[in-house]
């Protein structure tokens, strides 16, 4: 993992202007990926993580949507002030995407070989041939069973843990830096997930790219990311290198999260749960957005919104009373 800023996403905003009022989706983003790192983004349902996903890859729905400030700067070139030609070309060559739903990626009536071939000629700008040589290659790389035949199947005829391989391949075939991988398992068998995942790992070291995993499951950003930034209620409120933070979890929203992973070896039988709900986001709670649900909140959190403070190397918690070791 290098030092070198690959992603810089600075104090985002992104809002919803809907009948029912300003949905502020994101309202103060910050994060940054390294070259090399894979950083999980993670956090529970309509907090935000697809929604800082589709801003940084400029594909927020327009209306209602709107990024309403901050930058996002991508290999030190400012995203925001891109034009939608100069953001179609950065996606799926310098960043590219995989999705939870492989489906909604893939056109069901083409064979994949035909859109496999389609997107490396028009990313590499290479002949048929050579294009169909570097699909049965990047086939052959993401473990894929009888390269050949898949090239001649539609999507309907594969697996998801099929397809998310033929997603993989053809992410990484325009050789990115960035992969951008939105909940890319949640729908497979807990098995197929692991594999998914450790090869998604293997193929992003071995290329040297980064990646911005975003998930709901602390379980997987221990098992994929180097660092992991956690989302709640539109901004990031706990962010630091995977070690730091399962190991001293200074967000009371972080513990939390990790108290509800299931542990075989705890007595009880009964899943720990957060009490309470993801606040309203056209009318979020003053100060601390998490107050509400805080066993700690007190008077302050409920009035002043905390700014972040280090509590470690590269550990960043926005906490009026971040907890200890
Ligand atoms: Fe809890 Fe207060 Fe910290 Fe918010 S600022 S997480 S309410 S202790």
């Amino acid at each position: 993992m290098g030092e070198k800023l690959l992603l810089q996403v600075e104090d985002l905003h992104t809002y919803f202007y809907t009948l029912q009022g300003v949905i502020k989706a994101i309202d103060g983003v910050n994060l940054c990926v390294r070259e090399g790192e894979i950083l999980g983004l993670v956090g529970e349902s309509g907090c935000g993580k697809s929604v800082t996903a589709l801003s940084i890859l400029g594909l927020v729905p327009s209306p209602p949507g709107r990024v309403e400030g901050g930058r996002i700067l991508f290999e030190g070139e400012d995203l925001l002030a891109k034009t939608p030609a100069e953001m179609r070309s950065i996606r799926g060559s310098r960043i590219a995407m995989i999705f939870q739903e492989p489906m909604s990626s893939l056109n069901p009536v083409f064979r994949i070989g035909d859109q496999m071939i389609e997107v490396i000629k028009l990313h590499k700008k290479v002949s048929t041939g050579s294009a169909r040589i570097q699909a049965l290659e990047m086939l052959h790389e993401v473990r894929m069973p009888d390269p050949e035949a898949v090239l001649a199947k539609y999507p309907f005829q594969l697996s998801g843990g099929m397809l998310q391989r033929v997603m993989i391949a053809i992410a990484l075939s325009c050789e990115p830096s960035l992969l951008l991988a939105d909940e890319p398992t949640t729908a497979l068998d807990v098995t197929v997930q692991a594999q998914i995942l450790n090869l998604m790992k293997d193929l992003i070291r071995k290329r040297n790219a980064a990646v911005l995993l975003i998930t709901h499951a602390l379980g997987v950003v221990a098992q994929t990311c180097d660092a992991v930034s956690v989302m709640y209620a539109g901004t990031v409120v706990e962010s630091g290198s995977v070690e730091s933070i399962f190991r001293s979890p200074a967000h009371p929203y972080t513990r939390g999260l990790m108290e509800c992973i299931p542990d075989p070896s705890r007595k009880s039988d009964k899943l720990k749960i957060i009490p309470g709900t993801v606040p309203d986001p056209v009318n979020p709670p003053p100060g601390c957005r998490f107050h509400p649900r805080c066993y700690k909140a007190t008077a302050t959190c409920s009035q002043i919104r905390p700014d972040p403070v280090r509590v470690g190397p590269g550990h960043v918690v926005c906490c009026h009373y971040p907890e200890e070791g």
